[in-house]
């Protein structure tokens, strides 16, 4: 069995990642999406907010068969204890290649067994982000275009929340 890690920030989820979850659930037997705890930039949404956000976007979507997990630390170790055989991770444009050549090599020189596979996304999401869609809610722009109803609600109560603090 094949199992593949599809891991990120999700902060929040958008269509852009569950087409590129789509396209690894075509390919290997099993995909578990994993929510990184502590990102690279402060996130909006908790660790705990974010994971809940995929399974009730999976759940929206009708993906079954996926399991959501949170990680800390190296993600060659978290492929390594769920037994991954590959990290799957999405290419919109060559904006985002410098980054993902670096962290590919960089694991596979931790860990050579796990092998990155990189799929590329739907022509229309290529240009969306997880920071192009906090910034349209941000000032209460239409975001249903580009995530789950249940992704869309939170962004609203999160920002009118933060107004009224
Ligand atoms: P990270 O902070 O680890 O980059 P993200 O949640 O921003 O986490 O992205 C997780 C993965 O999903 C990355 O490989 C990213 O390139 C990919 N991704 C994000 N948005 C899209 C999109 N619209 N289309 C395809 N891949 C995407």
């Amino acid at each position: 069995m094949k199992l593949a890690l599809y891991p990120g920030s999700f902060d929040p989820i958008t269509y852009g990642h569950l087409d590129v979850l789509r396209r690894a659930m075509r390919l290997f037997d099993r995909t578990v999406v994993a929510v990184v705890e502590n990102p690279r930039k402060t996130p909006l949404f908790s660790a705990r907010q974010r994971r809940l956000l995929v399974s009730q976007a999976l759940k929206e979507e009708g993906i079954q068969d996926v399991q959501v997990v949170s990680y800390s630390g190296l993600l060659v170790e978290c492929a390594r204890q769920l037994g991954a055989v590959a990290v799957v991770r999405g290419l919109r444009a060559t904006s985002d290649f410098d980054y993902e050549f670096q962290l590919a090599l960089t694991n596979r020189d931790m860990d050579s067994d796990v092998e990155s596979v990189f799929l590329m996304t739907a022509g229309r999401y290529s240009f969306l982000s997880s920071s192009i869609v906090k910034e349209i809610a941000r000032y209460g722009g239409d975001v249903s275009r580009f995530v789950p109803a249940c992704v869309a609600k939170a962004l609203e109560r999160k920002f009118r929340e933060r107004r009224r603090a």
